[in-house]
């Protein structure tokens, strides 16, 4: 396969998780987490999506599009193991759904940043929260969700917060 076909497919796959998401966790309330801002296009995907909930984004350094930089107050600007932290206090088990797409490409980068995610998270999501990732994640208190059709097992990562 290309890496334009393999690029395409990414982020469709990307897409078609996190359409599945947002009708997974349907009415249960909670703010929708952005972690890894980029280009500002998945964040863009989901606040189109989630018109009733704030986004909160986590970004080490914003570089993103102009009409896809959130305000301040939804910003947690720095590395995302500081960040996840200092959120913990007010968003504590109210989460409904986040998605993390911080991968770099390098394998020793990511395992260290799965890892984090896969500690610094859960305490975070609501109970029936879904969690998006483009990394697997380890989550005891979790379980891993089957992709949406179409979507091929391994390339995107669904999981969902145990009550
Ligand atoms: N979802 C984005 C989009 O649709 O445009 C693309 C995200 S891009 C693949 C990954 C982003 O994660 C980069 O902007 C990078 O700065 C950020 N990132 C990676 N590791 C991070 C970390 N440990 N803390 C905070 N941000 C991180």
């Amino acid at each position: 396969m290309s890496r334009l076909d393999s690029f395409l497919r990414r982020l469709q796959a990307q897409r078609d998780c996190l359409d599945h998401a947002v009708a997974l966790i349907g009415s249960l309330p909670g703010p929708v987490f952005e972690l890894g801002l980029g280009n500002g296009r998945t964040y863009d995907h989901l606040r189109e999506n989630c018109p009733d909930r704030e986004v909160f984004v986590f970004e080490r350094k914003v570089c993103a599009h102009p009409d896809c930089v959130p305000d301040a107050e939804h910003l947690f600007e720095g590395p995302v193991d500081k960040t996840l932290a200092a959120a913990r206090a007010r968003f504590a088990g109210r989460v409904a759904l986040a998605h993390a797409d911080l991968g770099s490409g390098r394998p020793d980068v990511d395992a260290r940043t799965a890892a984090t995610i896969s500690a610094g998270l859960p305490p975070l999501m609501a109970p029936g929260g879904i969690i998006v990732s483009d990394q697997e994640l380890s989550f005891p208190a979790a379980e891993a969700l089957p992709p949406p059709a179409g979507v091929q097992p391994g390339r995107y990562f669904l999981y969902r917060r145990l009550g």
